[in-house]
């Protein structure tokens, strides 16, 4: 424990309180937006600090990386939730659905089926979104806007899946609000009722638009290494 104010504690405390204002300035009950701290590219040095801190559910966006940093922190920390925010591989999904509690990028038929076979086959119900490629650009992962009910169809229709929600980035030259407020009404015109969206330069916006999770790297670990790859 340390009182520094620029330590990873109080970082985390702050962004913390940074969503509790945000959800009750919008009339939200703070415990309605759960906070998945984005450790990728950092190791148990900086993981370890927020563990201490009582913080148990986290995010990652390589299966491999997880693999490779998450067993160890999961046998000395009870209780730990993790969530896969990055693009799935199908000849990732064994690895995925073993490491994981929820993925927040299932974005195609060929993810949800390979997803949905080894979740039965291992026996484990993961929580699942559907990111949505709300800007339609196109090098980036997400189902196209339009495409989003047929994809929900396929998972709940044909593969048995549960959906808890729907997830996106928006692009890095937009107001984020426009993209949070268009998938806040997607997902109650398709009844899902959780929303990942949300980063550090805008998860307070996201809250005030109805986020349940958010997204927050960042802000809490400090920035990454540049050669880190992009989101
Ligand atoms: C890296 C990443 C984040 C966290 O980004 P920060 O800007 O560091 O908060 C959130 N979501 C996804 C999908 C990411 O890849």
């Amino acid at each position: 424990m340390t009182d520094d104010p620029h330590s990873i504690q109080s970082r985390l405390a702050d962004v913390a309180r940074r969503i509790a204002a945000a959800a009750q300035s919008a009339g939200r009950d703070p415990a309605s937006v759960l906070l998945v701290a984005i450790s990728k590219s950092f190791g148990e040095e900086a993981i370890i600090p927020v563990l201490e801190a009582g913080h148990r559910t986290f995010g990652e966006n390589r299966v491999q990386e997880a693999r490779a940093k998450w067993p160890a922190l999961r046998e000395r920390y009870p209780g730990i939730e993790l969530h896969l925010v990055g693009a799935l591989q199908s000849n990732k999904a064994r690895d995925a659905v073993e490491l994981f509690d929820a993925i927040h990028s299932i974005d195609r038929g060929k993810i949800a089926t390979a997803v949905a076979e080894e979740m039965a086959r291992q026996g484990k119900v993961v929580k699942l979104f559907i990111q949505v490629n709300t800007g339609e650009e196109p090098q980036k992962a997400g189902v196209a806007p339009r495409e989003t009910s047929r994809l929900l169809r396929t998972c709940r229709d044909e593969l048995g899946l549960a959906i808890a929600g729907l997830m996106c980035i928006p692009p890095h030259d937009e107001e984020p609000g426009v993209h949070f407020a268009f998938l806040s009404k997607l997902a109650a015109e398709l009844g899902l009722g959780c929303l990942s969206m949300g980063m550090s330069a805008d998860f307070e916006t996201a809250v005030a638009f109805g986020a349940t999770h958010v997204r927050v790297g960042s802000e809490i670990f400090g920035l990454r290494p540049l050669h880190s790859p992009p989101a």
